[in-house]
């Protein structure tokens, strides 16, 4: 991306100005999945600390150009992920469905 951002978001919703991110269990350290660090190398563990690092900076950079962040890991169930996004777009006065559209079904 040419607007500063180190990360480009994995989903961006620019009518709404929200940038979303799906972290990786294992390479962003999630913090239910990654507490066995009994077979977790020195290298591993500064790599993970590398991608937090800068997932931290990403979001920054994000949240100066006026953008909300929402972070989100790869266990979370998708229809979560999707109403919460809902809600935070309706909360900033952009309703990205229809009101017969937002009944989100989980499969
Ligand atoms: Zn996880």
């Amino acid at each position: 991306m040419d607007d500063g951002a180190p990360r480009s978001g994995d989903i961006l919703i620019p009518a709404a100005e929200i940038a979303v991110i799906v972290n990786s269990c294992f390479w962003d350290g999630c913090p239910e999945h990654t507490k066995d660090t009994k077979s977790r190398t020195k290298w591993w563990a500064a790599k993970i600390a590398e991608n937090q690092a800068g997932d931290l900076v990403a979001t920054e950079a994000w949240k100066r150009q006026g953008w909300d962040v929402q972070v989100f890991w790869e266990h979370e169930r998708p229809d979560d992920v999707v109403r919460h996004i809902l809600e935070t777009s309706d909360a900033k006065g952009h309703k990205l469905l229809s009101d017969s559209a937002t009944e989100i079904s989980a499969s």
